[in-house]
């Protein structure tokens, strides 16, 4: 932070405003140019906010760093973080495929979705047992009952399972049985349930909210990373914008932008980032190719009787042609998927 003073201020002000900068617990150095003087706030976390010294004589203008997280920016860690979940590492030189349906429905149709995305690759199976839904009278999931299937999946196929806790009195549950803890878009400033899963041992699937900014987004899995929990996957999944002929508008340039702000893997859900069954096979391609660490994939052995998300849910058939044009824009941008 650099706490700009007026030109004219005198050094008895500046001595003062140095005084007041280390009573929050911050570093002072000033530094005195031909026209101006700006004292440079340096070091930990305040819990005053840093404009209270606006009010001080001398001072002009309080300019905050331009990444305000710390854990998270990309200098924090010399190496890219990778997240390891039963032998699978999510940041690593491997691409991760997390596939399943939007909701848990049944035993039986998790069983046959679960064998045709393992068989096809897809090392994590996706599934929500707690759903988010926009309407109340919608399928609101199997809640524990779907979380016991999720683990019959994991035991049967080999699968890591990620699925959304969607509130704090849930999560404890929701943590018992999953590999990944998902916290979803309407969630993703939802700062107590940060904070919980923050405090968790459960690596953690941070999707980005559908109005978030980048700088949110990261300071969402700040919260997270600042309880201890450092395990945080990011997932860009749409915003919302004036185009309506996707259901959200997936930012791919947030990958890009994301790896350049941060370590932490970040991996593409263009299932909700499109909404359309029709355009996830080449959103997918794009995502790998603009650098992704891997995707978030909806689908379902059934597309038409599927209890949510029906509309973009590929088949496994789809899926394992999806699978196959990953492999190869996968080896042209140096990413296996094994
Ligand atoms: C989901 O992954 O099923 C989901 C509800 O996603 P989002 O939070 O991105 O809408
Ligand atoms: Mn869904």
């Amino acid at each position: 932070m650099l706490v700009v003073m007026d030109s004219n201020s005198s050094p008895d002000m500046v001595t003062h405003v140095c005084r007041e900068i280390e009573k929050l617990g911050l570093a002072a150095n000033p530094m005195r140019g031909t026209h101006t003087i700006a004292i440079e706030a340096s070091g930990n976390a305040t819990l005053v906010d840093p404009q209270c010294l606006l009010n001080h004589p001398g001072v002009k203008e309080i300019v905050q760093d331009a990444e305000p997280y710390r854990l998270v920016k990309r200098q924090s860690s010399p190496e890219r973080t990778v997240v390891a979940v039963s032998g699978v590492e999510i940041g690593g030189k491997n691409l991760v495929v997390m596939a399943g349906p939007c909701a848990v429905e049944s035993r039986e149709q998790c069983f046959a979705i679960a064998e045709r995305t393992a068989k096809a690759g897809a090392k994590i199976f996706r599934g929500g047992a707690f759903k988010p839904r926009t309407s109340p009278y919608s399928f609101q999931g199997l809640g524990e009952n779907g979380l016991k299937v999720l683990a019959e999946v994991r035991e049967r196929f080999g699968l890591a399972v990620v699925t959304e806790a969607m509130d704090t009195e849930t999560l404890d549950l929701v943590a018992d049985y999953t590999d990944i803890i998902q916290i979803g878009s309407r969630n993703m400033q939802n700062f107590s349930l940060l904070k919980r899963v923050g405090r968790k041992n459960n690596a953690v699937l941070l999707k980005r909210g559908m109005s978030a900014t980048i700088e949110e987004f990261l300071l969402a899995a700040e919260y997270i990373m600042a309880e201890g929990n450092h395990r945080v996957i990011l997932c860009e999944r749409g915003v919302r914008t004036f185009a309506e002929h996707t259901r959200n508008t997936l930012d791919l340039s947030a990958v890009p932008a994301v790896k350049q702000l941060s370590h932490l893997p970040i991996i593409v859900d263009p299932s909700h980032g499109t909404g359309r069954n029709d355009l996830i096979l080449p959103m997918s391609r794009a995502a790998v190719a603009a650098g992704a660490d891997g995707l978030l994939i909806e689908v379902h052995h059934d597309p038409a009787r599927a209890l949510s998300d029906a509309a973009q849910s590929i088949t496994p058939d789809a899926f394992d042609e999806l699978m196959h044009q990953l492999r190869r824009i996968g080896h042209a941008v140096g990413r296996a998927l094994p």
